[in-house]
């Protein structure tokens, strides 16, 4: 795939950007999840909860080479919340201070139940993730009933948010598909494949390597794909997307170390080692601008 780059409209033109001349391959989007439902100050005090720390921490990681920031917020104890107040003022902090930043809002099932999943959608992200079945997570089902997927979905194309789907499972990629057929997803799915959640899909390669040739298979040889691995195999995870022509996610919502014995001291850190992972595939990192492209998405 050929991006024109803009990358010269990026303030932070630091030197792991693409510049306009050099020779172009697949830039390298790297997404953050900062936060997520489940870690806490006690497992890593690093973990942003409240929504300055939130901001703080998306503006190191996008310093970092970020371009997609995956948000979930907390409320005033710390457990998950889908409060729309609280989702508008990270969205709009992480506008002002990371120019250009795509706001990934979640619509996951820890923060509530059903319908209250989408109430921030009505906010105009450019991006929401989007579960389109059901699975098993460490303690309890991930329910996604195709009533309320549906729903979700209907949301999104009302308030122009493209969905990243998270696929826990290969059916999910499929599901996709149907959804794109039926005209419940605009455009091609991005789809972004989860391992290494306990109950779920384990980080096996093979596996991998079947969901990137099912997207191919399915939406087209070059539509682009991101893949999360959770805990010890964020980045393997990293490291095989990287390989693969794939996009990255990193962050403490999936992984709170930067090896077996030492915590992330910031978000910021495990953006570095995702850079550092797609360079050792010659792959440049996406600025902004250059991932809005990639997604087909509006400016920011
Ligand atoms: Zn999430």
């Amino acid at each position: 795939m050929i991006i024109i780059s803009d990358a010269r409209e990026d303030k932070r033109a630091g030197q792991f950007f693409q510049t306009v001349g050099q020779p172009m391959t697949t830039p390298c989007i790297i997404c953050v999840a900062i936060t997520g439902s489940l870690p806490t100050k006690a497992d890593n005090p690093a973990v942003p909860i409240t929504v300055a720390e939130q901001i703080e921490s998306t503006h190191e990681a996008y310093e970092a080479g970020a371009s997609i920031a995956h948000c979930h917020v907390r409320d005033d104890e710390g457990k998950p919340s889908s409060d729309p107040d609280r989702f508008a003022r990270l969205k709009e902090g992480i506008q002002t201070h990371c120019p250009g930043m795509i706001v990934q809002l979640s619509t996951g099932g820890r923060s509530g139940a059903g319908k209250t999943r989408g109430g921030m959608l009505s906010l105009r992200p450019p991006m929401a993730s989007l579960s389109v079945g059901s699975n098993n997570f460490p303690t309890r089902v991930y329910e996604n009933p195709p009533d309320l997927v549906d729903w979700l979905a209907s949301e999104m194309i009302t308030y122009g948010v493209k969905p990243e789907i998270e696929a826990f499972d290969l059916s999910h990629i499929y599901q996709a598909k149907l959804m794109a057929d039926r005209g419940q997803i605009k455009g091609t799915p991005y789809v972004q494949f989860v391992m290494g959640v306990k109950n779920a899909m384990p980080a096996d390669k093979r596996v991998f390597d079947f969901y990137v040739e099912t997207v191919k298979h399915l939406f087209g040889e070059n539509t682009p794909w991101c893949a999360a691995g959770v805990g010890r195999h964020q980045l393997e995870l990293n490291e095989w997307s990287a390989a693969a022509g794939g996009h990255l996610r990193t962050g403490l919502e999936d992984n709170i170390r930067i090896d077996r014995d030492t915590l992330a001291p910031s978000n910021a850190a495990l953006v570095e080692l995702a850079v550092l992972a797609a360079q050792r595939h010659k792959r440049p990192i996406a600025t902004p601008a250059q991932a809005r492209a990639i997604l087909g998405l509006r400016k920011g």
